[in-house]
């Protein structure tokens, strides 16, 4: 699965996994078990997050490779948050091709920019209950700026504001636009269009794995 953050990506992974009978491999919620359950491999990420650093390809996919050898992995899986660069792409390949594997399909969820920064900018909280959130579009308050339960301010968090939104994307868009054009040129890329209802995304999803691009 491949798609922005924002795009519903991670929701249709976890819908589609359900749908098949396949499991979810998320690699955020990899990273963190194994770093829970300090695997030798969990060890070794946590060296590089703890100092702020990038975990090295190789390492992730390692991880990846580890999560596959599984029993109910046998079928295949719906692999989410993995790869976000070429040569992660390049690295996912070879490990598959050394197992006798292959990416059957890269599913893009297209979601136009603006529409990413509208959904992604848009979250406001309520400074009384952190269960009191509010979306400018999706969900307004009834008065602006002020809580529909309480009447307490709403405020952004700094993550949510445009200028931290934007600053991200710039970061994370181009290398996601260089995976697409990657899986393209191999054939297996599937594109829908994201948005839209869920449940529309999702059997557009599952008619694009029934039918392969190649
Ligand atoms: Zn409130």
């Amino acid at each position: 699965m491949v798609g922005a953050p924002g795009a519903g990506k991670g929701t249709q992974a976890s819908l589609l996994a359900d749908r098949m009978g396949l499991p979810h491999v998320a690699s955020g919620e990899l990273f963190r078990n194994n770093i829970r359950e300090q695997t030798a491999l969990g060890r070794k990420a946590s060296e590089y997050i703890e100092r702020g650093a990038l975990v090295p390809d190789p390492l992730t996919v390692q991880l990846i490779a580890d999560r596959l050898a599984q029993p109910d992995a046998a079928d295949g899986v719906i692999l989410d948050g993995f790869p976000r660069t070429r040569p992660q792409a390049e690295a996912l390949d070879s490990m598959l091709a050394r197992r006798g594997g292959r990416v059957a399909g890269a599913l893009y969820v297209d979601v136009d920019r603006d529409e990413i920064m509208r959904r992604l900018s848009g979250r406001w909280l309520c400074s009384e209950s952190e269960d009191h959130v509010y979306h400018a579009t999706a969900h307004p308050p009834k008065v602006a700026g002020r809580c529909d339960t309480d009447g307490a301010p709403l405020y952004q968090r700094d993550d949510d504001q445009p200028a931290t939104v934007r600053a991200r994307l710039d970061q994370q868009l181009p290398p996601m636009y260089e995976v697409i054009d990657y899986y393209a040129d191999r054939g297996v890329l599937s594109a829908v269009d994201g948005d839209r209802p869920i449940a529309e995304v999702t059997d557009s999803l599952l008619r694009a794995i029934a039918q392969p691009a190649s």
